[in-house]
């Protein structure tokens, strides 16, 4: 008899199983069994005028393939279906070898700004050729970034629209997202800069564009693993590759594209305790770099005919600093990924965000995305209107065959059950 499917298993069950699997503590397994709230103490001290907490469910994404490295990548999400399809797409990536990561820089970058400099051609001369000047108040701003071996690397000037000066800050922030580190130095750096050329501070902060932070990955695929009970792998691969280019041509699709992409991002950046809504500020900001809102990933056919698929997103993410450190679930993530560097963190983040748009096209392109949704839809609908766990089983079953899937549909059919049952 073959053992059950890990999605099959009951909550105790996967911990188990993941235990036995030498990819989670004994310890940390009976930490997420317990489900434990932060203590009062703790939350208190995170946020003001605390008065209660708030709960997402946490899973997992099996088996991700990432530069030749298997991962187990947890995933916060209120959403159903976005784990079922990361998991669909991890195995289909990996039974290709899996994504490959093309690059990845890591610098943050912060905008000083300043108005009212009556030479402002002098002033970009002056801060072009007293770099030296001005990292030594940026060392001293920050000096453990630097002990840490970063910092401030460059900065470049923008004159805008004849009024305001722009000094870009490129900054080394190391193992951490850096939005605190970046802007003490670039406090520091506009006071520096306003003591010698005069002028007003207009703002000083780390700019959520993170350019500086872009992922690229690819995938291969050969195009049969794609293939459906309907259509070859060959025809959903072109329909896949012919949903990509429309979305370069139309932005509402873009738009909803992108939001499958980010539908596997943003769990993992919840689960890892990073910043989401920077990284949302970040990626779309990326795909409207052009000024034509864009598409994060491509697909497109290879010489060989294969289906490559590429995803290019910001994505600044920190392995300590914020909440990381504190956050006793976070801490939980980290260590059932055996992440060793906020690169590598960032690596496997593209390649869910690729995986979860290739789980998404494929559904949208061959079955349509409502065939795989409604059964979960369906049992988030039964539990909204009270259905207990045992309920569920009569319940689900006459949801889905219903001919309407509504509230009141699901309202109706419980009384009846209950009736019954009676
Ligand atoms: P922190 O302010 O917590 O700074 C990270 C700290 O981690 C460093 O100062 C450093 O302190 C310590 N550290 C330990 N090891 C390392 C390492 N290897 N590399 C780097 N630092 C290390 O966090 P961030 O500066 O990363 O800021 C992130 C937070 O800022 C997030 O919570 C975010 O939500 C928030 N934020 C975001 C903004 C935005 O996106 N616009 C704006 C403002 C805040 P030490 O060297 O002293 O040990």
């Amino acid at each position: 008899m073959t053992s059950p499917k890990f999605y099959q298993l009951s909550k105790s069950e996967r911990l188990a199983r993941l235990v036995e699997a030498n990819q989670l503590s004994e310890k940390d397994a009976q930490f997420l069994a317990q489900s434990q709230p932060l203590a009062d103490e703790l939350a208190d001290s995170m946020i003001e005028n605390y008065i209660g907490q708030y709960h997402l469910p946490l899973g997992i994404v099996q088996d991700v393939m990432v530069a030749g490295k298997v991962y187990q990548v947890p995933m916060a999400i209120e959403e159903p279906s976005v784990i079922a399809a990361a998991n669909n797409a991890a195995k289909m990536m990996r039974l290709n070898g899996g994504v490959t990561i093309e690059s990845g820089q890591r610098v943050m970058f912060g905008e000083v700004v300043l108005t009212d400099l009556p030479q402002l051609a002098d002033a970009v001369k002056w801060v072009d050729n007293h770099f030296a000047i001005l990292q030594t108040v940026a060392q001293k701003a920050h000096p453990s970034i630097v002990k840490r071996g970063g910092g401030l690397q460059k900065i470049t000037t923008t004159i805008v629209e004849n009024r305001f000066l722009k000094l870009n800050l490129e900054i080394d922030t190391k193992a951490a997202m850096g939005a605190n580190i970046v802007n003490t130095i670039c406090e520091a750096i506009a006071h520096a800069v306003q003591a010698t050329l005069g002028g007003t501070i207009l703002l000083s902060v780390l700019t959520n564009a993170a350019f500086g932070s872009v992922v690229k990955a690819s995938v291969t695929l050969n195009p049969e693993t794609l293939a459906t009970a309907t259509l070859t792998g060959d025809a959903v691969a072109q329909r896949l590759i012919d949903a990509t280019q429309f979305a370069q041509l139309d932005v509402a699709r873009a738009a909803t594209h992108n939001k499958g992409i980010m539908n596997g991002i943003d769990a993992v950046i919840m689960a890892t305790g990073n910043d989401w809504r920077a990284i949302e500020a970040g990626a779309h900001s990326y795909a409207a770099r052009t000024g034509h809102y864009q598409p994060l990933t491509d697909w497109s056919w290879t010489s060989d005919h294969q289906l490559r698929g590429q995803i290019a997103v910001p994505l600044p993410v920190g392995i300590v600093g914020g909440s990381i450190g504190i956050l006793p679930t976070v801490q939980v993530a980290q260590r059932l990924m055996v992440i060793e560097t906020a690169e590598e963190l960032a690596g496997v983040i593209a390649a869910i965000g690729l995986g979860q748009n290739l789980a998404a096209l494929k559904a949208l392109v061959s079955d349509g995305i409502q065939k795989g949704h409604m059964a979960l839809q369906a049992k988030s609908l039964a539990i909204a209107v009270g259905a207990t766990a045992s309920e569920l089983t009569t319940l689900l079953p006459q949801l889905l065959k219903a001919p309407h899937l509504n509230t009141e549909t699901a309202t109706t059919l419980l009384s009846q059950i209950r009736a019954e049952n009676r």
